[in-house]
């Protein structure tokens, strides 16, 4: 089974193919790098347009080698009786891209090559949730039963655990997105996008500063602090302090909330998503909480962690071979699609 994913939710134009037979993702990506400020949604999009053809040419032409590899097709199950370049040699089975959430703008082109891509080669379509995807990643290179996923990206923050057939949101922000809040701390400090790396690395030279600390129960809230930490910036505290700051705070709220879902869950498996994720001091915070509670704690490779249509493939080719697919007509994006809205179709025995 070979799937093609794409994604394109905000910054990353990312195609990718998944090959269940070696378990093997190639992954190809062209990030959009706003010349200044954050990401616009126009040029994001304008990123996307140009993009999104060479990613998928190269993810496809990997496709076709592995097809070659295979012997040729001559394989039913693989997918078109021909192929697009008339080899006779149909290089996927299904096509998947990211549905939501995202910026429309963007979504909407994803969306438009995927399907044009699937009645080319005549192959199924399948609408991925994206959040679900940075989850399941998670779940597929660790091969955890039941885990909480902490989804720590740029525009979400939020716990999910399985119930009843759904990936439940047991705990969220109630503002910003984990990385959107930091990247605008960096905004503020006139450093470019993305902002997170840049904190991680100025953290490390400074001390602790005092910033607010705002947990709700499961929820938490980021924009008391990034107010804090902007006047702190504008009233002359050093930066690297303010980021280590930052941080200590943003990351021991994450903690505190992770550990009360896996206590409220009473699951021991924790899988990490996202892409601030890629933070060590986030990791090596989560990681300490696991061992003193007994818990597993998996965080995927970076280039799963940050946006890319590897996980967009892999989820996309579960969900194709439990039938999950959706007609051309059907395949709107939902720019707000949530995660507990979907059903999860591809796994027989998900947890409770
Ligand atoms: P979403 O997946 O919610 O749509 P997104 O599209 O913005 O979010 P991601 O790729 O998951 O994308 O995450 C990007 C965010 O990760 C940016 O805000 C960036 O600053 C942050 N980030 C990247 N590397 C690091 C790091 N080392 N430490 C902290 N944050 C980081």
């Amino acid at each position: 089974l070979r799937v093609l994913g794409i994604e394109g939710t905000a910054w990353a134009a990312s195609a990718a193919v998944y090959d269940s037979e070696t378990d093997s993702t190639y992954i190809e990506s062209d990030a959009y790098q706003p010349e200044s400020g954050g990401i616009h949604p126009r040029e994001a999009a304008e990123h996307m347009h140009g993009a999104i053809p060479q990613v998928a040419e190269a993810a496809l032409s990997h496709a076709r080698e592995l097809a070659a590899a295979n012997g040729g097709d001559g394989d039913a199950a693989h997918g078109a009786d021909e192929a697009s370049d008339g080899s006779g040699d149909p290089p996927i089975d299904a096509v998947a891209f990211s549905r939501g959430p995202g910026l429309g703008p963007c979504l909407r082109i994803v969306a438009t090559a995927a399907r044009t891509l699937a009645q080319t080669l005549d192959v199924p379509l399948v609408g991925v949730n994206h959040m679900v995807a940075h989850l399941e990643i998670g779940r597929h290179t660790a091969d955890f039963s039941d885990p909480v996923c902490l989804n720590a990206s740029g525009a979400n923050a939020h716990l999910l655990a399985y119930r009843n057939g759904r990936y439940r949101v047991v705990g969220e922000t109630m503002d910003t997105g984990v990385g959107n809040a930091i990247d605008k701390f960096t905004r503020h400090v006139g450093w470019s996008h993305p902002g997170g790396p840049k904190v991680e690395a100025a953290a490390e030279d400074g001390e602790y500063v005092d910033l607010p600390y705002v947990v709700k129960g499961m929820d938490f809230s980021f924009s008391g602090i990034m107010s804090a930490a902007k006047d702190a910036y504008d009233d002359g505290v050093p930066v690297e302090d303010v980021c280590h700051g930052l941080q200590e705070t943003i990351f021991a709220m994450l903690t505190e909330v992770t550990e009360r879902a896996l206590s409220l869950t009473g699951s021991d498996e924790l899988v990490l998503g996202g892409g601030v994720g890629q933070n060590e001091r986030l990791r090596e915070m989560l990681s300490e909480m696991c061992a003193a509670r007994d818990a597993s704690f998996h965080a995927p490779e970076p280039r799963f962690l940050r946006d890319n249509a590897g996980m967009i493939a892999v989820l996309g080719a579960k969900m194709y071979a439990a039938g999950d697919t959706v007609p051309i007509e059907e395949s709107a994006v939902d720019p707000d699609f949530r995660p507990d809205e979907v059903p999860v179709s591809w796994r027989e025995n998900a947890g409770r």
